[in-house]
């Protein structure tokens, strides 16, 4: 595989269980010069996240805060937290993992969350939340969707490459038509 890469602060964000910590890991195994911030973790060992019933609840501006404060530089950004938690500065390319919200809910059963913890990560999925939310932060320069729905870890890694090399390269991903196709949206969200 084409492992060569122009070194940046990247970011890699997308809703609980798309697969940034697998693709995080393969990442590090072909350039350990890079160096991980995995973002929830941070919160924790700094005391900005508090435990409960659905996972860690973070306080978003102290760790903004405390995050300013490190040295931004050569990083590998780790968290579906990123696009609150990170300037456009800070930052060279944000890839955004979206993954089937269908495929995304077995993941959810097999971490036993609860119903209305599945329907809000799935829904949240479904209108893109994290990718908007991070164009709104990073801006659309240098952000960057990559389906991952039915590819492999190795497979995403070289799009991730050819994308830090290329500044282009993402996917167009709309999960709303799909489940409206199916017509399926009363399984995502209450009316
Ligand atoms: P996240 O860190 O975004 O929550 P994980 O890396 O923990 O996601 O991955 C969620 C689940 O999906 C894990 O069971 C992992 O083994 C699996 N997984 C991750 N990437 C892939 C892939 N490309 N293809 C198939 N399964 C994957
Ligand atoms: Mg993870």
């Amino acid at each position: 595989m084409d492992t060569k890469r122009k070194y940046v602060n990247l970011v890699i964000t997308g809703n609980p269980g798309v697969g940034k910590h697998t693709i995080a890991e393969l990442f590090l195994k072909y350039d350990a010069s890079y160096q991980i911030l995995d973002i929830n973790k941070f919160a924790i060992e700094n005391d900005f996240g508090e435990r409960n019933d659905d996972g860690i609840e973070v306080d978003t501006t102290r760790l903004k805060n405390e995050i300013q404060k490190l040295n931004l530089d050569k990083l590998l950004i780790v968290g579906h937290l990123a696009p609150y938690v990170l300037d456009e500065s800070d930052i060279d390319l944000a890839i955004i993992l979206r993954r089937n919200p269908y495929t995304l809910i077995e993941i959810y059963k097999e971490r036993n969350y609860q119903d209305s913890k599945i329907k809000q990560n799935a829904g949240s999925e479904i209108l893109g939340v994290i990718a908007n939310d991070s164009i709104t932060s990073f801006g659309k320069e240098k952000s960057f969707e990559i389906d991952v729905t039915n590819k492999t870890p190795d497979g995403i890694l070289e799009k991730i490459n050819s994308i830090i090399n290329n500044q282009k390269g993402g996917d167009i991903v709309d999960w709303l038509r799909l489940v409206e196709e199916k017509n399926e949206i009363g399984k995502f969200f209450d009316y």
